[in-house]
């Protein structure tokens, strides 16, 4: 019989994370259950590399990731060889789109053809990062190590930014508008590195059937989504809640970040009979 075997995906700010404290207390219970169970739990966040790797460490998560809004998917060395979990700490990463530096001599050169202001992390130092974000240096330091995605402040018209962004169109790149930044990056997005990681587990444990389960709160989620088979849409205090477009199976919390994910998870577990 085909063993049915559950893959968590999940979004870290305002999902497994508290939006405003960043803690993830509430969803204890149930992260413990899933590695009682060998359940991956796998982020997917917009944070980059450098970002999660302190939150992968305090939870003992040793599970791939993925980046910078599905950019990137960080596998642990060994991950999906036959021997096991791996031991060591390296990391292989595989990019969705082009590298930070490709992108950003990009952006460099459009810059300069039409004299737009605005300046990318690349431009700024981690000091002037932490003061426009509230991050501390060290954050600030840890979010600018990119690998594809690029976040910037528009400081020109918004007649210029949308030149701007029929320029990085018709380059095949995207502008997303986040909180504080606008992010440029390549076609992808969160469901990219889904797939790839569903592929990888299915090559490496073929008699297994997997079941993807995704949690998120915010509209660069809603790609994820739609993507797997038990979509988490956790409650958002401060944004409308994500509208899906597939008819996966949804389930909408009514408490926020890590209590709603404790809860959904509680009644996702109960389903398929886990401790
Ligand atoms: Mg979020």
């Amino acid at each position: 019989m085909t063993k049915q075997q559950l893959l968590v995906f999940t979004d870290l700010d305002g999902t497994l994370l508290d939006h405003d404290t960043y803690d993830w207390q509430a969803a204890a219970p149930a992260l413990s259950r899933l590695a009682q169970a060998e359940i991956p739990v796998i982020f997917n966040s917009s944070k980059t590399q450098a970002e999660i790797y302190n939150l992968r460490q305090t939870l003992s998560n040793r599970h791939p990731f993925i980046v910078e809004n599905g950019g990137a998917v960080c596998v642990p060395e060994g991950y999906f060889s036959a021997s096991g979990l791996p031991s060591s700490d390296s990391l292989k990463v595989t990019c969705f789109g082009r590298h930070y530096t490709e992108l950003t001599d990009i952006l460099k050169q459009i810059r300069a053809e039409h004299g737009w202001k605005f300046r990318g992390f690349q431009d700024l130092s981690d000091e002037s990062v932490a003061a426009l974000t509230g991050l501390s240096v060290a954050q600030a330091s840890r979010a600018r190590q990119r690998a594809c995605s690029e976040p910037l402040v528009w400081e020109d018209s918004e007649e210029a930014l949308n030149t701007f962004t029929e320029q990085l169109e018709a380059l095949k790149l995207r502008i997303v508008r986040g909180g504080r930044f606008f992010h440029v990056m390549d076609q992808f997005d969160k469901a990219e590195g889904i797939m790839w990681l569903k592929n990888h587990y299915k090559t490496r444990w073929p008699d297994r059937e997997f079941i993807c389960v995704g949690l998120g709160d915010g509209p660069n989620d809603q790609r994820m989504l739609e993507s797997v088979d038990i979509a988490v849409v956790i409650k958002a205090p401060h944004q409308t809640p994500v509208k899906l477009n597939t008819h996966a199976d949804v389930i909408h919390t009514t408490e926020y970040g890590p209590k709603g994910w404790q809860t959904a998870m509680t009644q996702v577990l109960a389903r398929y009979d886990i401790p």
